[in-house]
């Protein structure tokens, strides 16, 4: 039998480090690898590797956890894992149309450590360090470890979340949440948790993939007592699906904590229609939802890693209707400047008139769906059922806090 795909090997440990240390999150972070001469001992840098090496301390940081650096291919610079790592001598090539804050967060910022920029949510920066330096990484004016967030901060930004009512979902981030203490990650998530008003918490990391060995018994007993909460990680190719990352996983999955992933489409490590129908079959095996894959962001010095938008929609097209639905993200736009997740892909629907919608199947065929004859959509239930409950506030997330009107105001 032919095999279904290859399947990520296990991490190699290198012969000079103990067991006992490879295991340890810490030491993995102490040991980052963030210069020609380490890379070079591991696997055979080219020159346009070195050149990128080279340029990037006045680019953007280099750091590499020792495991995520054995996952490359020795002998290969198209490996997907050093093309996300090793930065690329074209990093200095900025275009002028790309940005340094691409996704306007700076303007939503009521607190240093708070973007609130939809009406409903926010964004919790809470930490400024990863395990790894993402070389498409969109807030790279932000982390690296120079500037991490001050307890007062923190605290401004709690205080924040608490005041404003209409903030239904905190999304941790940073940086990497879970580079933080354990007992200091659970103290935030707690007094998140103590706001009554607080329905979800999302964690964004992409420690499973780069430092597996962090989700421990510790880190995952003291997330489960703050249900419900999410985890979306940020594999973008199956070679990173390893044994080790797939643990991680399954350790999060197995503590309720359901976990998503954030894919970002990059032109040359994961644009093709095989990696992808196997990165995201892949994380299905894994109890992992496939949930957004990003077209790259105009940020700056990513303009070789991104995929055409035309390239990323005919990519898409042989995803949706040709593997299970469930493992289908949503491609998406992130709207430069601000305006949000814009979904793109193949135009299905053909025409539309209030007799007849001609859709298009995944396979080119024409379909008419006949239209109701009624076309009233009220739901008369919901004068019962919400009665009394004020509408939803859905002024620009920042825009004035609150006022009347604002959920939870009388
Ligand atoms: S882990 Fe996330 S925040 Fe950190 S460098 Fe990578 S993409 Fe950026």
């Amino acid at each position: 039998m032919l095999p279904l795909a290859p399947t990520a090997p296990p991490s190699l440990r290198r012969a000079d480090v103990a067991e006992r240390d490879w295991l340890d999150w810490r030491w993995q972070l102490r040991h980052m690898v963030t210069n020609a001469d380490e890379l070079g001992a591991l696997i055979r840098l080219t020159a346009e590797e070195r050149a990128g090496l080279a340029a990037s301390a006045h680019l953007f940081r280099v750091g590499i956890t020792p495991y995520y650096a054995s996952l490359m291919d020795p002998d290969h610079a198209s490996c997907p894992i050093r093309m996300q790592a090793i930065p690329s001598a074209k990093e200095g090539d900025i275009r002028p149309e790309e940005l340094r804050d691409p996704l306007g967060e700076d303007h939503h910022n009521p607190t240093p450590c708070v973007v609130h920029k939809y009406p409903d949510r926010a964004l919790f920066l809470v930490v400024d360090r990863c395990a790894i330096y993402c070389r498409h990484c969109n807030r790279r004016r932000l982390v690296g470890g120079d500037d991490p967030p001050t307890s007062d901060e923190i605290e401004a930004g709690l205080a924040y979340i608490a005041k404003t009512t209409r903030i239904r979902d905190v999304l941790l981030s940073g940086g990497d949440p879970l580079l933080m203490s354990t007992a200091k990650l659970g103290h935030i998530v707690g007094r998140l948790r103590a706001i009554p008003h607080v329905e979800i918490i999302r964690i964004g990391t992409r420690i499973p993939v780069v430092c597996p060995m962090r989700v421990d018994d510790e880190l995952t007993s003291m997330l489960r007592r703050h249900h419900p909460l999410f985890v979306n990680t940020h594999f973008n190719h199956p070679r990173e699906l390893t044994p080790e990352s797939r643990a991680a996983c399954a350790r999060l999955v197995d503590a309720g904590i359901p976990v998503g992933n954030q894919a970002v489409l990059l032109r040359g490590v994961n644009s093709s229609v095989r990696c992808l129908r196997t990165l995201m079959r892949e994380l299905l095996k894994t109890r992992v939802k496939p949930y957004y894959l990003f077209q790259g962001d105009t940020v700056i010095g990513t303009d070789h890693l991104r995929t055409p938008v035309d390239a990323a929609i005919e990519l898409y097209g042989k995803l949706r209707g040709w593997m299970t639905g469930m493992g289908v993200p949503h491609l998406v736009i992130d709207a430069p400047g601000g305006g949000g997740k814009l979904p793109i892909g193949p135009q299905y629907l053909q025409s539309l008139d209030d007799d007849v919608a001609r859709v298009r199947t995944y396979r080119g065929e024409l379909v008419d769906y006949p239209q109701p004859r009624e076309r009233d959509c009220t739901v008369a239930y919901d004068d019962v059922y919400f009665a009394g409950v004020p509408e939803d506030d859905d002024r620009e997330g920042s825009a004035e806090a609150e006022g009347p009107g604002a959920r939870g105001d009388p």
